[in-house]
Parts: C-alpha cells; structure tokens; sequence
C-alpha cells in the first residue's frame, strides 16, 4: 500500500479523530507505540481503563503479560511496534462496533503500511476478525500461519483472556515460539523488493 502520510501527521490525525461515537467517551487517545520499522508488530482489540488514562497501548495488566510474552521471545518493547484495532477505549471495555473498528481501520492500515512488519501477532478474535477474515476462532485456529502478501500473521489469545483462563498460557507461549523461528527464518531469507 502507498504510504500517503508520515508518522507525525498520522498521529496528529489520530489524536484529533472524531471520526466514530468512541471520541465522546475517551480520555486520551491510544495511537499506538514502538519501533516505526519494526519487523513485528502486534494488534489488540482496543484500549482498556489503565491505556485510556495513560495514551499507551497494553500498560494494565494484560499488558505486563504481553511484555513478558515479548520478553520471552528475546525483544524490547522498544523492539516492536504495538497498537490496536480501535485507538479509543470502547466504553466498559465492551467489543468495538463494527463501524467503530471501520471507521478506525484505515489508521491502522497507515500503521502497517508505515511500520512493513514481516510478522503480525494478532491478539484475540477482535484483530482477527478486522484484519484477516471475519469468522476466526481463537481455540481452534490459534497457532496457524496466515500469509498475506509477504507478510505472515499469527492469531494467539489476547493476554486479558489468558489472564482469565492461565490455562490456555502453555498454548500462547507455543504460539510465540513460532513466532520467533519465523523471525529467526526471515532474518537468513532476504527480503522481497
Ligand atoms: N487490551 C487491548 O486489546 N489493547 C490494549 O491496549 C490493552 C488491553
Ligand atoms: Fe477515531 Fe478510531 Fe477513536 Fe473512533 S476509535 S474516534 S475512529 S481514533
């Protein structure tokens, strides 16, 4: 995709947007942070309470499990680039509208066309259903490799869900350990022009 924008007018926009019912309830908008070359990037749902006071993706307390899942794969936060399918909290932390996730999308679309990840973790059912393909379940189809013009996208269940269920942690972790011998794999194989 061409990139139109650059950053500092892409999170210009961002933090004025006004563009779907989501601005009304907000406290600060949450861009996204990050490597703006990173080689992968992670999408979540949307903002949470700790993220609307703070402008920061993944800060509460799925976001401290998210870090250690970073950590775990040897990478920074620094490293990588993070954000969401919506920029703005959805109130009680309820599921993005479909015409709020709409109305947001083509931000994140800029995000990726700026960042030209190689890998993409998506976390949850919410980043898959936006961004690869609608009916996506997490239990069944966790794990599997979805390419999109070169660009490799993982589903794995959203850190406030293994939170909820530690059960369902050993599987993540099986997750990122794909996903880091994908980057390791990428990292021996050029990259198309
Ligand atoms: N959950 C998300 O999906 N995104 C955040 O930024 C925080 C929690
Ligand atoms: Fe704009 Fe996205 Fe926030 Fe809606 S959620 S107001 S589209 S930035």
């Amino acid at each position: 995709m061409a990139v139109r924008v650059s950053w500092a007018q892409l999170y210009e926009e961002i933090n004025a947007c006004q563009k779907c019912r989501l601005c009304q309830t907000r406290n600060n908008v949450v861009p996204g942070e990050g490597d703006p070359h990173a080689t992968l990037m992670f999408i979540g749902e949307g903002p949470g309470q700790d993220e609307d006071r703070q402008g920061r993706p993944f800060v509460g307390r799925s976001g401290e499990l998210l870090t250690r899942m970073i950590h775990a794969i040897g990478l920074e936060r620094s490293e990588v680039y993070i954000c969401n399918i919506v920029k703005c909290r959805p109130p009680q932390n309820r599921n993005p509208e479909s015409d709020e996730a709409a109305a947001c999308l083509g931000y994140l679309r800029a995000q990726v066309a700026l960042v030209r990840p190689r890998v993409v973790v998506l976390l949850g059912k919410v980043a898959c259903q936006y961004t690869i393909r609608d009916q996506v379940f997490i239990t069944r189809d966790h794990g599997r490799w979805y390419e999109q013009k070169g660009v490799w996208f993982m589903p794995t269940y959203h850190p406030s869900y293994l939170l909820r269920d530690p059960a369902k942690k050993r599987e993540a972790w099986e997750d990122f350990q794909k996903v880091r011998a994908k980057l390791s794999e990428l990292a021996d194989a050029p990259e198309e022009a």
